[in-house]
């Protein structure tokens, strides 16, 4: 295992479109360098104290998105959920329902963006051996879900913010916006 390094914005790899898996890659059972991939996906994850990372964010154009939010400092009054890798994930249904929420990025440290999401989501997708897994989530997950997803399809939260003089620095997200209510549009 490995934390591997993360792709920060202007590194071009987080603007292109990633490619899918080969499912029989996943299965392979010599030497998988695609599961030993992943298991650096998660532990990355987790060392950068991050709720999700798909694979273009550590330099690989690939179809994968780890998500897990378990006592988050990052994202201290966030629901916990389970770890979830998804391979090949796509959102087949968005709820009409949008909350704008305040979204962070391993690839744009230091800064913080509200962003409208639908509240809910349905995605299809297959786990990390390959079986099928259709996922309904709401709320922070369904967020996690979205922003994931966006970053396989070259797409980073600032792409989806309304109203860029909502984007902050962390220090001043904490000191000037983190305790104002925001209010949902639908
Ligand atoms: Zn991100």
């Amino acid at each position: 295992m490995a934390v591997l390094e993360v792709a920060k914005l202007g590194n071009p790899v987080l603007r292109k479109i990633a490619s899918p898996v080969d499912l029989n890659s996943l299965l392979e059972t010599e030497d998988n360098s695609i599961q030993s991939f992943i298991d650096d996906l998660i532990d990355t994850m987790r060392v950068e104290d991050g709720v999700g990372l798909a694979a273009p964010q550590v330099n690989r154009s690939l179809r994968i998105v780890a998500l897990e939010c378990a006592h988050n400092q990052r994202y201290p009054d966030r629901p916990d959920f389970e770890l979830l890798v998804l391979v090949n994930p796509e959102i087949t249904h968005y709820s009409d329902e949008k909350e704008l929420g305040w979204e962070g990025c391993l690839s744009l440290p230091d800064f913080r963006g509200l962003v409208p999401r639908s509240r809910k989501v349905i995605v299809e997708a297959f786990d990390r051996h390959g079986e099928k897994l259709s996922i309904e989530a709401e709320g922070f997950q369904a967020v996690v879900l979205q922003h994931e997803i966006d970053h396989l399809n070259g797409m980073v939260y600032l792409d989806r913010m309304p109203d860029m003089s909502k984007l902050s620095y962390q220090a001043e997200f904490e000191k000037y916006w983190v305790r104002e209510p925001v209010s949902s549009e639908n």
